[in-house]
């Protein structure tokens, strides 16, 4: 038998709050591929939603994240670098934006309400990645994953302010990947399409952009959190060793289409 793709890899997922979280469908899709896992927890609220979904997995490590504090940042990679010794690959799930900013008029988006969005749903890229890379650096490489949305390059009623966060997080994506290439460490995002969860719940109108899907795009239908993982044990593992600084569709093809 051959070994699964991520024996003894070592990887950081944020962004898990619930079962139906995508980060969460990473983390089981690369489990069972033989990755050992830290998940961390936004706040004490979430701490035993993330407990309890992680004793599926073998022994991780459960951390507390908020990833707007630098110092809870640096406290997770301490504590990865004290029970590893390196990380090989980070999952970053985590957005969000006041719920005002997604659902009154785009022009009416808060100074606040944009740094918020942008500070969560983008920067938190940036500070992770930078805290990883020593860690990576001690694997000889690494692999690094964010979630993005369509919305990052088109309006969708309602995405707002975190279309611009996304558009944020795609180009750093990219500089990210530049920066970090000659460590041998990749960066790429999964743009999934619209799939019902805790986050797409604060999107007004959300229902309608899946029937939307439905009707228009090439396979006529949505996508799920699996298919999404599916991509991301791809991007992640040495499948896509040669792949950076992309924005992977797993969307049921419906950015090719015009109407
Ligand atoms: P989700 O389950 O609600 O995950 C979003 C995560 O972000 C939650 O765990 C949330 O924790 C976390 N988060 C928010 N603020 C945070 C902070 N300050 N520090 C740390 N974590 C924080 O929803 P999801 O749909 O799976 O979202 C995961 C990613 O996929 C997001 O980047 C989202 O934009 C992206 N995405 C989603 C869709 C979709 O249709 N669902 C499509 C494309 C891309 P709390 O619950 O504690 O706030």
């Amino acid at each position: 038998m051959t070994n699964p793709a991520f024996a003894d890899k070592v990887g950081l997922v944020v962004g898990v709050a619930n079962k139906r979280s995508i980060s969460w469908a990473i983390a089981r899709a690369v489990s069972a591929e033989g990755a050992s896992l830290a998940l961390t927890h936004q706040s004490v609220r979430l701490e035993e939603n993330v407990r309890d979904l992680a004793a599926e997995l073998t022994d991780p490590l459960i951390l507390p994240c908020d990833v707007t504090s630098d110092a809870q940042i640096d406290e997770v990679f301490a504590a990865i670098d004290a029970r590893y010794g390196g990380l090989d690959f980070l999952v970053h799930g985590a957005a969000f934006a006041n719920p005002e900013d997604l659902s009154r008029p785009f022009v009416e988006t808060s100074r606040a309400g944009f740094h918020l969005a942008l500070d969560v749903s983008a920067y938190s890229l940036i500070a992770l990645s930078r805290r990883a890379k020593p860690l990576m650096d001690k694997r000889g490489g690494g692999s690094i994953l964010t979630l993005t949305y369509l919305g990052a390059d088109r309006v969708f009623p309602n995405y707002n302010v975190m279309g611009v966060a996304k558009a944020a997080l795609e180009s750093a994506v990219r500089y990210l990947a530049a920066d970090l290439g000659p460590s041998n460490i990749r960066v790429n995002a999964i743009s999934a399409g619209p799939i019902k969860t805790l986050a797409a719940a604060g999107i007004s109108g959300f229902s309608s952009i899946l029937g939307t899907y439905r009707e228009r795009a090439p396979l006529r239908r949505t996508v799920d959190t699996s298919e999404v993982a599916a991509a991301a044990v791809f991007l992640l593992g040495p499948a896509g060793s040669a792949v950076t600084g992309e924005v992977m569709m797993v969307d049921g093809g419906y950015h090719a289409m015009g109407i």
